[in-house]
């Protein structure tokens, strides 16, 4: 049986700006997480590592406790894979938190927009091709509406869809987004100093120039 985790929690441990980051990333229901914990138990990787508490990493982050999430080892664990989010019963979104963590860990700040816990329409672009691209459109203005220096994003396949796709909706639509897309890779890389080539930034097909100089 696994030993039961104590921990002291002290007021000025609690950081408010990362707990509201928080809620915004994982919506209104966070404060709603029954702490049952079919999220740990529908962790791939919890399975073999309990450092990866998608439960406690909840908990943490709402509370604000950056040291248990942004600065501890556990949300680098994280697959992405969505179980955690699939299955707890009462539709709390532990991989948002855990995403715009990982997000706010690089000195990134995350913003909402309204279809951003939506699909990027990329898994239909081999059935639908113009359903997929209408989705990524409307993601993409909804995006430039709220105004970033960036999309972040955590899967591949997502990332070309944003990325490459932008040179489809010119063709098509005759719309110029010029939206720079990150792998969050290429993300983390710049915040920890490597360089464009390193990155092999010169494959992202919207030049991203102009964030170099404030990542
Ligand atoms: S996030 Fe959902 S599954 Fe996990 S502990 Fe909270 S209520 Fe339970
Ligand atoms: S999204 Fe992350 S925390 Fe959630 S089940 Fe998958 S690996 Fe675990």
């Amino acid at each position: 049986m696994a030993e039961t985790q104590k921990y002291t929690v002290r007021l000025e441990d609690l950081d408010t700006d990362f707990s509201e980051a928080v809620v915004k990333a994982g919506g209104e229901r966070v404060h709603i997480c029954l702490q049952c914990g079919v999220c740990a138990a529908s962790c791939p990787i919890f399975k073999f590592n309990e450092a990866l508490n998608p439960r406690i990493i909840l908990r943490s982050a709402v509370l604000g406790l950056t040291n248990r999430t942004l600065y501890s080892n556990s949300i680098w664990l994280c697959a992405a894979c969505y179980s955690c989010t699939e299955r707890c019963p009462h539709g709390v979104q532990p991989t948002e938190v855990i995403r715009d963590s990982l997000i706010e860990a690089t000195g990134a700040k995350c913003v909402n927009y309204v279809e951003k816990r939506l699909c990027c329409g990329a898994p239909i672009m081999g059935v639908d091709e113009k359903l997929s691209l209408e989705i990524v459109r409307d993601k993409l203005k909804s995006i430039q509406n709220v105004g970033v220096n960036a999309i972040v994003t955590i899967c591949p396949f997502c990332h070309t869809h944003f990325d490459l796709n932008q040179v489809r909706l010119k063709e098509d639509y005759g719309e110029t987004y010029g939206m720079s897309v990150l792998h969050y890779t290429q993300l983390l890389g710049l915040a920890q100093g490597y360089g464009s080539d390193d990155l092999g930034l010169y494959e992202n097909r919207v030049p991203v120039d102009d964030l170099l100089g404030i990542v």
